[in-house]
């Protein structure tokens, strides 16, 4: 299999200049752009997600490729003695030297780390609407918690949480895509580019939920009440699996911008994978589990070759 490319896009901004570090313009104005969607006229404007300093794409001279998940970013030699977690070849899992490290890492937006993601609903007063009329509202606090995320063996940290929804991940994709999360259950913080799933590469059921994207085909109302009915919203999926479905109340997905008429939108989904007659599905996620992915983001999902399925 290929190597995998740590760096998932490159944010574009004419004209920027690391040595300014300028990075709240950066992350403000800048484009995100996929590898394979780079254009030569970007040459000297595309600066890396995690640590702003310039890449370059190789092979840098074909606008196009038969294969164009075989482009990919690099950093610069010269710019080496900027530490970046992009340049290991695998993800490493986050450690701190201390509690009060740890705690920084989480209040500068370094480390988010998800208590649970919201059963239900949250007042219409901590919603607001983003881009395409979709509602997001702020996280909410969790309890605190203790995390093993220390460098030294054995020990743990006390760490806030947030009360989050997977469309909290989906708003700003471009910038969550390379920040640590510590989701729930879990032990180690990863980027998130590591927990993404391509729901098409699963074939079987799996009881520890996992943060999956997927393809809708289309979707189908299961009944004519609304609140009490399910729609049963298929995806792409692996062709040894029959077929896979999210399953939620009609009015719920509707309010997700789920209906009859969304097809090949891309959803972000944290769930448990269970039978569904031959097929598999995720069944009845929380309120806060399942998001649709802003189209735009789309180019920068770590979709998986059909090759390698
Ligand atoms: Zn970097």
């Amino acid at each position: 299999m290929a190597r995998k490319n740590r760096i998932s896009h490159a944010l574009y901004l004419k004209d920027w200049d690391f040595k300014k570090k300028d990075i709240a313009t950066l992350e403000e104005t800048a484009e995100a752009i996929a590898p394979g969607d780079y254009l030569q006229e970007m040459k000297d404007g595309i600066f890396c997600p995690t640590c702003y300093t310039p890449l370059f794409r190789s092979p840098s001279d074909k606008p196009f490729f038969s294969n164009r998940r075989n482009a990919r970013y690099n950093h610069y030699e010269s710019f080496l003695h900027v530490p970046c977690p992009l340049r290991a070849p695998k993800a490493i899992a986050l450690k701190y030297d201390s509690e009060e490290l740890a705690r920084q890492a989480v209040e500068n937006g370094e480390l988010a780390v998800v208590h649970s993601f919201q059963t239900a609903a949250p007042d219409v007063d901590a919603q607001q609407v983003g881009a395409g009329g979709v509602g997001y509202y702020q996280d909410a606090d969790g309890p605190v918690g203790s995390y093993p995320i220390s460098r030294h063996k054995g020990e743990s940290f006390r760490l806030p949480t947030k009360i989050s929804a997977v469309s909290s991940i989906c708003r700003r994709f471009d910038l969550n895509l390379n920040k640590y999360y510590l989701l729930p259950g879990r032990a180690v913080a990863l980027p998130l580019t590591e927990e993404l799933l391509d729901l098409a590469t699963i074939t079987e059921e799996d009881p520890n939920p996992r943060l999956y994207f997927a393809k809708i085909l289309h979707s189908d109302r299961m009944g004519a009440n609304d609140v009490v009915h399910l729609r049963m919203t298929y995806f792409k999926c692996n062709p040894k699996v029959k077929d896979f479905c999210l399953k939620a109340t009609i009015a719920e997905q509707r309010e997700k911008g789920i209906d009859d008429e969304v097809r090949h939108r891309y959803v972000l989904i944290w769930g448990a994978v269970t039978a569904s007659g031959i097929g598999l599905c995720i069944n009845r996620p929380k309120w806060g589990e399942y998001a649709l992915l802003p189209q735009k983001y789309e180019p920068l999902l770590p979709i998986a070759e059909e090759s390698s399925m």
